[in-house]
C-alpha cells in the first residue's frame, strides 16, 4: 500500500476517527430522499471501500447505527450528528462500506464520479452542469441541468443565415 491510498477521516466533534487502507472506489453522489435527510444536504457524496480496509476508532462509544431500510445501516456520531458510513447487508457488495466523503481529512481526488437517483433530487439545486456524470442526468429538468444534448441545442448556431 502506498501513501496515496491511505485516507483519514473524522466526525465533526472528532469522537470518531477512521482510516481507509486502500483506494476509495465508486464515488457516488446520491440524491435520494433518504440520503438527503440523513445528511441534511441536497445530496450525499459517498465512496466505497471493502469493510476490511476501514479501521474505525471510537473510544467514547459515540457511534450509532440507524437502519433506514431493511438491511441498510447508516452509521453516525451520537455526539455531533455527523453521517459517516452506509452499508447494505445483502447483495454483491455486502462486505463493502460506503464512506461519507465530506468527513475525509485527507485530500482525495476522485477519478470518475456518478450522480444517482437524480430524479428524486431537489428542484432548486443550482449545480453547474457537471461533466462525466452518470446517465441519470437525462431525467433532470432541463432548466436546472442542461443535458449534453441540450447544451448543443443552445450553442451558437454555426453556418446559419448570416454565413450563407
Ligand atoms: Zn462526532
Ligand atoms: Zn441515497
Amino acid at each position: 500500500m502506498d501513501s496515496t491510498s491511505a485516507y483519514h477521516g473524522s466526525c465533526l466533534c472528532n469522537a470518531i476517527t477512521f482510516c481507509i487502507e486502500g483506494p476509495i472506489k465508486a464515488v457516488t453522489h446520491c440524491h435520494c430522499s433518504q440520503c438527503r435527510k440523513a445528511h441534511g444536504a441536497a445530496f450525499a457524496s459517498y465512496g466505497s471501500v471493502p469493510g476490511t480496509q476501514l479501521k474505525v476508532s471510537d473510544t467514547q462509544g459515540a457511534i450509532r447505527v440507524f437502519e433506514s431500510s431493511p438491511g441498510v445501516s447508516r452509521s453516525f456520531c451520537s455526539t455531533c450528528g455527523a453521517t459517516l458510513f452506509w452499508r447494505k447487508a445483502t447483495g454483491d457488495y455486502a462486505d463493502w462500506v460506503s464512506v461519507a466523503l465530506g468527513t475525509l481529512d485527507t485530500p482525495f481526488v476522485p477519478g470518475r464520479q456518478k450522480h444517482v437517483h437524480v430524479q428524486s433530487g431537489l428542484c432548486w439545486l443550482d449545480w453547474p452542469a457537471p461533466t462525466g456524470v452518470g446517465a441519470d442526468l437525462s431525467a433532470m429538468d432541463d432548466k436546472v441541468v442542461p443535458t449534453p444534448s441540450d447544451r448543443g441545442r443552445y450553442a451558437p448556431h454555426r453556418g446559419g443565415p448570416a454565413s450563407r
